[in-house]
């Protein structure tokens, strides 16, 4: 038997343990597999549960980011998955491993980015766990939220036929950690856009209000946040709602910055749009008579939104409209366990 956990991936793990989970309790109303668990209260609120873990030299190194930057982004990453749900964030719980060889000035560094972001988004830092570390730092959070119960959007509830959008731009967070690698832009970058694209990978700002706004008026089907990348997190919402999609390549709001470094480097800007991960903008689906209401939800809250494609009924299949060309592709993001970090290459359809 083949004992190679790159088999199974990061999503067949998980599957691994959603197969036996158990699902006694009746007050839950989502378990494994949405952006959030989800808790009835009361008949009338949900208790809306994330926790997402940040590892040294897996997620960060500390070579690039700022402590503050770090703390930022751990509570970011995780309010990210209360917007997806339309909830309200409300409570923190902070699990940090810290490496014994970390200087003060670092860990009030962390404290202070987590603070600032925990603020920024109404969340109480409520709890947690804090022990030494052998192998850097590690930092879990576990963010709580609520929303009213008939408001909650998941992953599950898209029909074919409906419009795909896009809140955010694409491919400032992939083209960000290029930027961090150490790349360069040979064309040359002016100190905004790189400014701009750096600070999409270590500052993420989750789209909480426009989340709850599209929850609350009821205009978005289904949802999820952009953590693993468009296709792979696109495909996680058909998985869940037994749908496929085509998408159209013209229409992704791909970021300039990164347009204007994918040309310079010879890369289709296209790659990083649709693959490269933690953008942490939202991906939902609406009901085609609401295309015009959420328009103006975008524009009331200054967010772009775009219509990138629509929803049809082939189960869990995404195509990728290109020069009037159709192909399936497959769900090209970060996966954890894979050789290379991604999934399989394109498949070509005829
Ligand atoms: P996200 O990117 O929104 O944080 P993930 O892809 O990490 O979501 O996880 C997908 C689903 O699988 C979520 O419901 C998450 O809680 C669940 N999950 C992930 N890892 C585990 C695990 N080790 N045990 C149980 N559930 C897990
Ligand atoms: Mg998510």
């Amino acid at each position: 038997m083949n004992n190679d956990l790159s088999l199974l991936g990061e999503f067949g793990i998980i599957d691994l343990f959603r197969s036996h989970a158990r699902r006694a309790n009746p007050w839950v109303t989502v378990g494994i597999g949405d952006d959030c668990a989800v808790m009835d209260m009361d008949g009338q609120r949900s208790l809306l549960v994330t926790t997402d873990m940040l590892l040294e030299d897996v997620h960060f190194r500390r070579s690039w980011a700022r402590p503050r930057q770090l703390g930022w982004k751990s509570a970011a990453v995780n309010i990210s998955d209360i917007a997806a749900m339309g909830g309200t964030p409300s409570g923190a719980f902070l699990g940090i491993g810290i490496p014994t060889d970390m200087k003060m000035d670092d860990l009030t560094g962390f404290r202070r980015g987590l603070d600032d972001c925990l603020r920024r988004y109404g969340v109480d830092l409520l709890g947690g766990d804090t022990v030494a570390s052998t192998n850097g730092l590690a930092v879990s959070i576990t963010l709580i939220g609520t929303a009213p119960s008939q408001d909650v959007v998941r992953r599950s509830g898209a029909m074919p036929g409906q419009r795909v959008f896009v809140a955010g731009t694409l491919g400032a967070s992939a083209a960000g950690l290029f930027l961090l690698e150490g790349n360069e832009c040979p064309g040359g970058l002016d100190a905004d856009s790189r400014q701009e694209l750096i600070r999409a990978h270590l500052e993420p700002r989750p789209l909480v209000d426009l989340g709850r706004t599209l929850a609350e008026r009821h205009l978005a089907t289904a949802m999820i946040d952009l953590s693993d990348g468009l296709l792979s997190d696109l495909g996680h919402l058909c998985d869940e709602s037994r749908v496929g999609a085509v998408i159209k390549a013209t229409a992704l709001p791909i970021c300039e910055p990164t347009r204007i470094l994918a040309d310079s480097l010879g890369l289709d800007p296209l790659e990083w749009a649709i693959s490269g991960g933690e953008d942490y903008g939202l991906v939902f689906c609406t009901a085609p008579e609401d295309e015009a209401p959420v328009t103006a939800v975008g524009r009331d809250l200054d967010i772009p939104i775009s219509a990138i494609g629509w929803t049809t009924g082939e189960e869990s299949v995404i195509r990728l409209s290109v020069n009037h060309s159709m192909s399936a592709v497959s769900r090209k993001g970060w996966d954890h366990f894979a050789k290379t970090g991604r999934g399989e290459p394109d498949e070509p359809v005829p």
